[in-house]
């Protein structure tokens, strides 16, 4: 049956205001099918999806709900932890590391490079004062080397990288050629 001037009319408003069909219902008293056609046949779209729910949190604050203090001023994780990945968690819809937001909590700055813990606890913890990015943990391993006497003499690798820029790193504080390293990572993946 078809609705009456009167109703459409005011269903029309209804749409413009951005009502949904349910809304139309509460409102006239149709059924929702009739207010889909109608709502063709007057030339609306969907109406607007209602916004998710925001978390009114920080991302800051957002983090701090998952890192629970443990022993030895770590930090553990009790939010995602997928496996093979880093520990992430999700704010207002994007995904975040939590190494990556715990390195801005001490910092005030976005990280160079990918976000490492550099306590002895590098494969839970996600301490803010126990991160590094790429430059820091070099700088902190390059003095543990120095400190432990394997820092190397040589100012280039074997194949002319030069040190002071390619130089990195294994938690030991051994040294290595980063960017052979990677080269080498490149063509096993490409393997
Ligand atoms: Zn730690
Ligand atoms: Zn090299």
């Amino acid at each position: 049956m078809p609705l009456s001037p009167a109703t459409v009319d005011r269903l029309a408003a209804l749409f413009a205001a951005g009502a949904t069909n349910k809304a139309a219902r509460r409102e006239l008293g149709i059924d929702v099918n009739t207010a889909a056609r109608y709502r063709a046949k007057l030339g609306y779209g969907a109406a607007p999806q209602p916004a998710p729910n925001r978390s009114p949190l920080t991302l800051e604050e957002k983090w701090r709900t998952f890192a629970r203090p443990v022993e030895g001023g770590h930090m553990e994780w009790t939010g995602r932890r997928p496996a093979g990945r880093p520990p992430v968690f999700t704010h207002h819809g994007r995904e975040y590391t939590a190494r990556t937001v715990a390195f801005r909590i001490a910092t005030g700055r976005a990280p160079d490079g990918y976000v490492t813990a550099e306590c002895d606890a590098p494969e839970w913890c996600v301490a803010p004062e126990h991160v590094a990015d790429e430059p820091t943990r070099t700088q902190l391993r390059a003095a543990l080397a120095i400190v432990t006497g394997v820092e190397s003499p040589l100012t280039e690798c074997t194949r002319g990288h030069d040190a002071a820029t390619h130089r990195r790193y294994d938690r030991d504080g051994r040294p290595y050629c980063g960017t052979c390293h990677a080269l080498t990572h490149a063509r096993t993946a490409a393997a």
